[in-house]
């Protein structure tokens, strides 16, 4: 049996799906990424975020500043939002600490709102009705669905509770009845409550963190981590020191990031929908 998930593989299926999608949509569907600051983990995001569009016939705006006021930023989402030519707007996180994440957030159209970010799309995914829903999330969600994993009753235990991770996977695997561990910086006996895990998804940021130890053998492995350090992409678990114990590990590169990519075609797609049914 192959442990390693291949998210590239993946990634192949949905795009052709997608993509019969997107060519049946009489608009051109656009994207505009805005990046504020130098985030090595956030360029690797948009360079296949570039390639992907390429490939997929979607034009792609690519807004970077190395430094912009808080109020101009607003300003630059408010003119996107206005533009008929945008289908979606999303902002890499995290941005500097001088700028306020939420407001900027909350600036953006939920018209428009590529990541699903704001208080709507959250509040919507919160009460269980349909919206847009955080892309890693989501490609996290489809990954346990393409290698069968029945999620009811089962313990899957998430390192990470940010916003565009810890926080809606709870809710998704909830809605699937999942038993649901969420673990953060402050949680005490890590490892006792990771050796827990039917399902481990661990999303924190730290290279490697996350070794064998934590893990009971044939749990399922999902490593979110992005970490860039001399030009090398590690994971936050040690891939090599888990995949004998794990039944399915996700790889550092290959893994989570290129379904969650796709996702945000799928993302784009519904945002065109919502504005032509809605709007219109
Ligand atoms: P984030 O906003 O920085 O949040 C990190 C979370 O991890 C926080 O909840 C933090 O706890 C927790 N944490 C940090 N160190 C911990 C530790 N030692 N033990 C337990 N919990 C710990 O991160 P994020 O945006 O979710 O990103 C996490 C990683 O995933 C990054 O490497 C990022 O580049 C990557 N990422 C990858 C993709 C992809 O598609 N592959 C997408 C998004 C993010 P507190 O809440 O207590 O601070």
């Amino acid at each position: 049996m192959n442990k390693i998930i291949d998210g590239k593989l993946l990634q192949q299926d949905f795009k052709k799906e997608l993509q019969k999608k997107v060519d049946g949509i009489k608009d051109k569907l656009k994207l505009v990424v805005i990046q504020v600051d130098n985030n090595l983990s956030s360029d690797i995001y948009v360079k296949t975020k570039v390639k992907l569009c390429q490939e997929m016939g979607i034009l792609f705006e690519y807004k970077k500043f190395d430094y912009i006021l808080e109020d101009e930023l607003i300003l630059e989402i408010e003119k996107l939002n206005n533009d008929l030519s945008v289908t979606g707007i999303l902002v890499e996180l995290p941005l500097p600490e001088y700028i306020n994440q939420n407001r900027v957030i909350e600036a953006i159209s939920f018209y428009k709102d590529v990541d699903g970010l704001t208080s709507y799309n959250v509040g919507r995914l919160s009460n269980g009705i349909d919206g847009i829903i955080p892309c890693t999330a989501l490609s996290i969600i489809n990954i346990l669905d393409k290698i069968n994993m029945n999620l009811s009753g089962i313990n899957v235990v998430i390192v990470g509770k940010s916003r565009l991770v810890g926080m809606p996977l709870i809710k998704l695997l909830l809605d699937k009845s999942a038993t649901v561990i969420s673990c953060n910086s402050k949680t005490k006996n890590l490892k006792k409550l990771t050796s827990l895990a039917d399902v481990l998804i661990v999303a924190i940021g730290e290279k490697e963190f996350i070794d064998d130890t934590y893990i009971k053998k044939g749990a399922v492995v999902i490593d979110v981590g992005v970490n860039v350090i001399n030009n090398k992409i590690y994971g936050d678990c040690n891939f090599e020191k888990m995949i004998e114990k794990c039944s399915y590990i996700t790889p550092p590169v290959g893994g989570v990031g290129p379904l969650t990519n796709v996702m945000v075609i799928n993302n784009l797609i519904c945002l065109y929908n919502l504005q032509n049914n809605d709007l219109k």
